[in-house]
C-alpha cells in the first residue's frame, strides 16, 4: 500500500518514517501526477500559508481535491490541517476547503508554543503522545465531522469519513498508532463524498 507525503515544505521525512513503521509504503510528493499511483496522503505540519501558496503554485489544489472526490483519505498534521479546513478564522483565504471544520491558527498563543501530552483518541487503545508546536484548534465542526479527541476540552483530532486531521505533530514520537489508525481508514476506505 502506498501512501504519500505532501513535500512542499515541513515535516516530510518524519511522516515517511512513520508510515514504514506502521506498515505501508511512503512516497515524497512532489508532483501532482504522483497521486494517482497513491492510496492515501499525509499533508504535513509546517506552514499552512507557505504550503497554501506552493499547492497553487505547482497544481496540488484541484489535483488533491480531486484525490479526496475519489473518497481516497487525507491525513493532515497541523499545517495540514489548516489546509484542509473550509474555513480559517480571521479572515484568511482558506485553502482545499476540505473539511466542515472552522480553525484558529497558532490557537494556544505565545505562553504555550510547544508542548507534548498524553492524548485518549477515539479509536486508539493507548493514550498517545502527542506533540504541539504552534498548533491550530477546530473551533467548529459541520456536518458528518466526528470529534475523536480533545484536550482541555479543545478539539485536537477529527475525523469526517475519509479525511482526518490532527493538531498536534504524531510523527515526532517512536508512537505509530495514529498512522496505523490512518492505514486502517484506506483499507476500509469508507468514502463519504462530500
Ligand atoms: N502555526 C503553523 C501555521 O499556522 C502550523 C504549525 C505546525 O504545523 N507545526 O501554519
Amino acid at each position: 500500500m502506498k501512501v504519500g507525503v505532501l513535500a512542499l515544505q515541513g515535516a516530510v521525512a518524519e511522516h515517511i518514517r512513520s508510515i514504514e513503521s506502521a506498515g505501508a509504503e511512503g512516497v515524497v510528493v512532489k508532483h501532482p501526477e504522483q497521486l494517482d499511483e497513491l492510496e492515501g496522503l499525509i499533508i504535513p505540519g509546517g506552514e499552512s500559508t507557505t504550503i497554501g501558496k506552493l499547492m497553487r503554485k505547482y497544481g496540488f489544489i484541484e489535483a488533491i481535491r480531486y484525490f479526496a472526490e475519489k473518497g481516497k483519505p487525507i491525513f493532515g498534521t497541523c499545517a495540514g490541517l489548516i489546509v484542509m479546513a473550509k474555513e480559517i478564522e480571521g479572515g484568511e483565504e482558506a485553502h482545499l476547503e476540505l473539511m466542515n471544520i472552522r480553525v484558529s491558527r497558532n490557537a494556544f498563543g505565545r505562553q504555550r508554543e510547544s508542548f507534548e501530552t498524553d492524548l485518549d483518541v477515539k479509536g486508539l487503545e493507548k493514550p498517545l503522545r502527542a506533540v504541539f508546536i504552534r498548533a491550530p484548534l477546530i473551533t467548529e465542526v459541520g456536518k458528518d465531522v466526528e470529534v475523536l479527541s480533545t484536550y482541555k476540552d479543545e478539539i485536537v483530532t477529527a475525523r469526517q469519513g475519509h479525511l482526518l486531521v490532527s493538531s498536534f505533530h504524531p510523527e515526532l514520537t517512536d508512537d505509530y498508532s495514529l498512522h496505523g489508525y490512518f492505514l486502517e481508514m484506506i483499507k476500509t476506505n469508507k468514502a463519504v463524498v462530500n
